[in-house]
């Protein structure tokens, strides 16, 4: 069951004087109960704008939001939907969802009372077991944020998204500010609550690697569109686009015999003023003549796989793409 359906989302800035933004230029992704997904990309591909959106924390220009089968509210200074208490985020910095003056026991107990999910005499056990489950001791309920290291803070900041009971998580670069040893912790923690509690999580990551750790299925992002998607194991082992294969070379070898650089050329371009054709073409070692010119729809090739690449297109798609039925994920 899809917990969590983008289609088609868009996304566009108004800059004073200056052309307009398109952050997200007509993104599809598909969340399903208990499992995770990761959303990947270099900086400015338009995740966490895309994350926002799927959050409800900012509406699309285009295109729709739905989850558990119903459009999320547009977002505004009124309460949310109880329903949609049930989808929380976590930001990449803990401390803008912890008050770095008050101790941390009242602020779990905050975040269940402001959602009415207990009685007042049953939230301090519930917030002691909120602690367990991030794996933080419970002598942490008097203690201010500053006490903790970065890796904790993090959990605490899970810990809050946990008091609301969700169903599914986005996580907008959880990992990135914390060091090696800090992410590998989270990361098994995050695994851990998506196995032993049900709850669905959209990552957001630049960092593949980690992605790949604890996501059951990839989303790789370019540049606002969705470029390829499959299962873990079919994007690590058999990355058909070529950003997606660039992406998977720029990691730094277990043998330290370095990466390969030179198969990602170049930055991510101005948003503002895209490529023509495929986005990715002047990037692109294996470009064709058709590439600067023509847009590849994401086409599906098989039930979890698709892909939006010239060299991956079968001729009958050629005609017109945007007819096919859509595979786990979609975009334009
Ligand atoms: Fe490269 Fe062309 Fe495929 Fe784009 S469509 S990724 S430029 S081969």
């Amino acid at each position: 069951m899809n917990l969590l359906e983008l289609e088609s989302v868009e996304v566009s800035y108004s800059r004073r004087g200056r052309a307009p933004v398109r952050a997200v230029a007509g993104a599809s992704i598909d969340l399903r109960q208990g499992e995770i997904v990761g959303l990947v990309g270099e900086s400015g591909c338009g995740k966490s704008t895309l994350a926002r959106v799927a959050a409800g924390l900012i509406s699309p220009t285009a295109g729709s939001v739905r989850f558990e089968g119903e459009a999320l509210a547009t977002p505004s200074r009124r309460a949310r939907p109880r329903r949609e208490v049930r989808l929380q985020m976590v930001f990449q910095d803990p401390y803008s969802s912890l008050n770095p003056r008050r101790r941390i026991g009242s602020q779990l107990a905050d975040a269940i009372r402001i959602n009415n999910l207990l009685p007042p005499a049953e939230r301090e056990r519930r917030v002691v077991e909120l602690l367990e489950q991030v794996g933080l001791p419970a002598t942490a309920i008097h203690s201010f944020p500053h006490q903790f290291s970065g890796g904790q803070r993090q959990r605490l900041a899970i810990a809050r998204a946990l008091a609301a009971e969700p169903t599914a998580l986005v996580l907008d670069e959880p990992l990135s500010a914390l060091d090696a040893s800090a992410q590998a912790q989270v990361a098994n923690l995050l695994l851990q609550l998506c196995r032993e509690l049900k709850i669905a999580m959209l990552l957001i990551s630049h960092d593949l690697a980690i992605v790949r750790q604890v996501a059951d299925r990839i989303a790789v992002m370019y540049l606002g569109l969705i470029v390829e998607t499959g299962t873990t194991q079919q994007l690590w082992t058999q990355p058909r686009h070529p950003y997606t294969r660039a992406l998977i070379e720029a990691i730094p070898h277990a043998d330290g015999l370095g990466t390969k650089p030179e198969s990602l050329p170049g930055e991510v371009p101005d948003p503002a003023r895209p490529p023509a054709g495929c986005r990715f073409h002047p990037r692109c070692a294996q470009a064709l003549e058709r590439c600067a010119v023509e847009a590849p729809s994401l086409i599906p090739l098989d039930q979890e796989r698709t892909v939006a690449c010239w060299l991956h297109t079968p001729e009958k798609h050629e005609a017109n793409p945007q007819s096919l039925d859509r595979g786990a994920f979609a975009g334009d």
